[in-house]
């Protein structure tokens, strides 16, 4: 997900494929006959205001009154997505796999502006614009949502009880959604739905749980929602089905701040401890929201690796103007087997924003294949683990490829820094006081930045 780093990322690959097969047999070998697939699609981000015009400060709402820095038909790295970006990127997937089992999509539809840009009007109109897009481009696809931090208005204040945004957002996924999913989407934004035989999605709005969320400061259990989780959890072990976690912000550190949660800590410690409990359950966790591309171990209280969490990148480039690196529109597929859900790997594409932008072409192409690129068998969590101790050595390789994935650091990129500073995060070599509780290993490694 980087910019001149893509150029590295896709040198590294290049050498790796020249001693080996050609792509085309490994698309092959690895799509194993009978295993399933879905997109993951996660912080559009539609800025409508984005137009190309002489006076670079007035491209987008969302640069805030920074001028733009190279903006293009698909964008700009300091702008929201232009609608252009996000057709561009159903195509591409229409394209690459009309039939995948189903998709998720983990929220965040609305531009990066002041909340006096916004209302619940627009709010609503923007996630109706990208739910009939979705519609649009994959008519027969079942389309399981989370709701972001900004799909509300204002902004991170999403309520424990009924209101506009969640009555609307029910209305619109209707074709998606079953009556009972629809019922607790209304009351408080989440829902879960058996999907496949023996396979619950299970979509949280862990929103309530945003430390800039004033709404639920003090609450012990906001909506209810933990209890109905414990619960859901609980019918899922009962009647032999496996879970997928999808929501919008993720447990664990934030990859771009040192020892910071996403969620209120408190919250975070009892999510950690629910998916500890129900780890045999669990098959997977999706976020979004960081707009970085990352993975996480959820560890069991003797240190064991339990569940695989995952961040997939956005597909808006946006990024603030103080912050020195940009991501590249992104998206994935995963793969799992049908019979267990257990998840075999993961396909990340991206678009080369800057490529696009020069072409006139949108240009997406296949960033990495996890496993191949990792050398790992699988992407479960044993083998994440595994991973994430490689970049305990000094100078790590493993780690260089995981940051290329995850941004573009700017020219001065210091590894062994980042390296330490993901490496701090697996437990047993840097204990945070509450280290063990967050029990979560982000391995992100971005910080002193700024
Ligand atoms: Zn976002
Ligand atoms: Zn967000």
């Amino acid at each position: 997900m980087a910019l001149q780093l893509v150029l590295y990322l896709l040198g590294l690959l290049g050498s790796l494929l020249v001693s080996t097969a050609p792509i085309e047999n490994w698309l092959q070998s690895i799509q194993v006959p009978g295993s399933g697939r879905f997109w993951h699609i996660s912080d559009l981000h539609l800025d409508p205001t984005y137009h190309i015009t002489e006076d670079r400060t007035k491209v987008c709402f969302s640069s805030q009154g920074s001028p733009a820095l190279n903006p293009g038909l698909f964008g700009d790295y300091l702008c929201d997505s232009p609608y252009e970006l996000i057709q561009s990127a159903f195509r591409f997937m229409r394209e690459e796999d009309p039939n995948p089992d189903f998709m998720i999509w983990t929220g965040d539809s609305p531009p990066h502006v002041p909340a006096e840009k916004l209302s619940t009007d627009l709010v609503i109109r923007i996630i109706s614009n990208m739910t009939h897009t979705i519609r649009e481009f994959f008519p027969d696809l079942p389309v399981y949502p989370a709701l972001g931090n900004h799909d509300y208005w204002p902004q991170d204040q999403l309520p424990i009880a009924t209101n506009e945004i969640y009555q609307a957002v029910a209305k619109l996924w209707e074709p998606w959604l079953q009556p009972e999913s629809l019922t607790t989407l209304r009351k408080g934004g989440f829902y879960s739905q058996v999907i496949r035989p023996n396979l619950r999605l299970v979509s949280l709005n862990t929103n309530l749980y945003y430390s800039p969320n004033k709404v639920t400061v003090n609450m012990t259990d906001p909506a209810g929602q933990f209890e109905w989780l414990v619960d859901t959890l609980d019918t899922c072990r009962q009647s032999d089905e496996k879970a997928y976690i999808i929501a919008h912000v993720p447990i664990g550190y934030l990859p771009y701040a040192l020892e910071t949660t996403a969620m209120r800590e408190v919250y975070n410690e009892r999510l950690v401890e629910i998916f500890r409990k129900y780890s045999d359950v669990v098959a997977g966790h999706f976020y979004g929201h960081t707009h970085r591309d990352s993975i996480m171990v959820l560890l069991d209280h003797e240190g064991q690796p339990v569940n695989s969490l995952f961040v997939t990148p956005a597909v808006t480039p946006f990024r603030h103007e103080s912050e020195p690196s940009s991501n590249n529109p992104g998206l994935r597929m995963y793969y799992y087997n049908p019979h267990d859900y257990s998840l075999l790997d993961i396909w990340q594409y991206y678009m080369n924003l800057t490529e696009a932008n020069l072409e006139k072409k949108p240009d997406w192409k296949l960033e990495y294949i996890m496993t191949k690129d990792f050398n790992i068998v699988d992407i479960q969590p044993k083998s994440l683990y595994g991973l994430a101790e490689s970049f305990r050595a000094p100078q790590s390789e493993t780690f260089k490829k995981y940051f290329n994935h995850f941004m573009h650091a700017g020219a001065k990129t210091d590894w062994e820094l980042r390296r330490m500073a993901a490496v701090n995060r697996i437990p047993g070599v840097k204990q945070a006081p509450d280290g063990e509780i967050k029990g979560a290993l982000a391995t992100g490694g971005e910080f002193g930045f700024q």
